[in-house]
């Protein structure tokens, strides 16, 4: 059979809605294109094992950059059990060595690259892993065009235009080279220019944005990125209520068979998180109707016990606070509609469901954002301890993290008072402003604290604010010099501390 998609992925592929590529692969099949999937090619032989597609390569490193995958915060190579449960060999730079030995086996093949590993490489990025910039990873990959973020309108467009032989420009949410600079784009300091500049790197910094036509000149060529397509609580509905089997083979996904996604986006805007890059950083929704349509669907599966295995999304409490209506920063603003009356009747609407024993919440959820009547409901989904992620104590630790909105004790006593259980933390050293002082300060904290989950060693992954400082040495905003722990002593110690 020859396919008209062919998708080469560095992990499993199983057909379920948490896999993004099954999300694609079953969208392309309702439009009638036919889909392939190469899981984990060991070789160059391994990418031939399904001939040559009659559209494209869709490449993806999978649902983590290959190099953190395979590398510890302090640049080990990982063990592979150690390695969130994964136990499958992925190359360094998995998509560009995909996309070469594409190249190479099939010369006149379109690629393209798609993944949080390409996503964040679309422009000159730091490499921590190479401690040095990059160019964008659309050179060292020979690919023909790049999907950012969520990639379902993207692969749609791209199939049809290359159908119909039409060109690759102008499609929202993809990254293109280009030898021109098209009228209205915002242009972003060269690569050559941050090569040479700190201060024009924290300038691009502070340039990048989804929701604008962006370009960045490299030699003799611009990289074009279009704009991030809207997406709609229909849209999402749509994909979600694809006919997946849900079947499960991969480790780390086992016990989230019977998960349901109900929202896509976060509003928290943590400089050090990835996803306000991979998207339009607004809420968006399913409708209840959909997901209530899902969960019934769920209750009739042989193999279903009666437990929802989580219900959220990348924050939990944030469904429902979808609003558009400006450019600002929704967390901080007073219209956002932080009731959590859409997620309260949600849960209170599943429970009915006929078959349905419990719903669990086991996605984070922003603490900051819970009000009472949330926790109410909420301790009655809390599979044995509520996951959630302060990160630190230190106000200006805190402030660097852009994560200095709420109150922790406050939390803790309102968490308590409501009888709602236990609570489990994760905590993050080394980020750019920590000290020893501070990590000092947050070892005393979680000494009283008792349930520390996780204490991470912050790793700068490509192109966010915090590796801006890291790299850097200095806040984007403002331009000003900031401690930055950057020996593997430091960054030891700062754990160590915290026992
Ligand atoms: S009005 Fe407020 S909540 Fe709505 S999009 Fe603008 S900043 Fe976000």
């Amino acid at each position: 059979m020859v396919y008209d998609v062919i998708f080469v992925l560095g992990e499993r592929f199983c057909d379920h809605p948490l896999c993004g590529v099954a999300i694609l692969k079953r969208l392309l099949e309702k439009n009638n294109y036919s889909v392939g999937i190469i899981e984990i090619p060991k070789t160059e032989k391994d990418i031939t094992k399904l001939g040559k597609p009659n559209l494209f390569f869709g490449v993806s490193s999978g649902s983590i950059d290959s190099m953190l995958r395979n590398y510890t915060a302090l640049k080990k190579k990982r063990e592979e059990k150690e390695v969130l449960n994964y136990t499958q060999e992925v190359p360094d730079r998995a998509a560009i060595v995909y996309s070469n030995w594409i190249r190479k086996k099939f010369k006149d093949s379109l690629i393209v690259l798609g993944g949080i590993e390409s996503s964040l490489r679309r422009f000159t990025h730091y490499d921590y892993w190479q401690d040095s910039l990059r160019k964008s990873i659309i050179f060292d990959s020979r690919a023909d065009i790049l999907v950012y973020g969520y990639g379902e309108k993207q692969c749609l467009e791209i199939a049809k235009r290359i159908s119909n032989k039409e060109p690759l420009f102008g499609i929202e949410g993809t990254c293109i080279k280009s030898r021109e600079l098209p009228k209205g784009f915002i242009e972003l300091p060269s690569h050559e220019e941050v090569s040479g500049s700190k201060g024009k790197f924290c300038e691009m910094q502070n340039l990048l944005d989804n929701n604008k036509d962006l370009a960045q000149k490299t030699g003799n060529f611009y990289i074009l990125q279009y704009k991030f397509p809207k997406y709609s609580s229909k849209d999402l509905d749509e994909y979600y209520e694809l006919p997946f089997t849900r079947k499960i083979s991969i480790d780390y996904l086992k016990g989230f068979e019977f998960s349901v996604v109900t929202h896509r986006g976060c509003i928290g805007n943590c400089n050090f998180c990835s996803l306000k890059l991979m998207s339009s950083g607004r809420i968006i929704s399913r409708s209840e109707e959909s997901i209530l349509k899902e969960v019934e669907y769920l209750t009739k599966l042989p193999y279903f016990k009666g437990n929802i295995d989580d219900l959220g999304g990348p924050s939990a409490n944030m469904y429902g606070m979808d609003c558009d209506k400006c450019n600002n920063n929704c967390i901080d603003c007073k219209k956002l509609d932080k009731s959590h009356s859409r997620i309260i009747h949600l849960l209170r609407q599943i429970k009915k469901v006929k078959g349905i024993k419990n719903v669990y919440v086991r996605s984070g959820v922003r603490y900051d954002l819970a009000n009472d009547e949330y926790l109410e409901e909420l301790k009655h989904h809390i599979p044995g301890k509520l996951k959630i992620a302060p990160e630190h104590i230190s106000p200006d630790v805190l402030e660097m993290m852009n994560k200095n909105k709420g109150n922790l004790d406050d939390f803790i006593k309102r968490f308590k008072k409501l009888g709602c259980g236990e609570l489990v933390f994760y905590f993050m050293v080394a980020h750019p402003g920590s000290t020893m002082k501070d990590a000092k300060e947050l070892a005393e904290k979680t000494k009283k604290l008792k349930n520390t989950e996780s204490v991470q060693i912050f790793t700068p992954t490509p192109m966010t604010i915090s590796t801006c400082m890291y790299y850097t040495g200095l806040n984007p905003k403002t331009k000003k010099p900031i401690y930055v722990p950057r020996t593997y002593k430091e960054k030891k110690d700062q754990r160590r501390i915290l026992g």
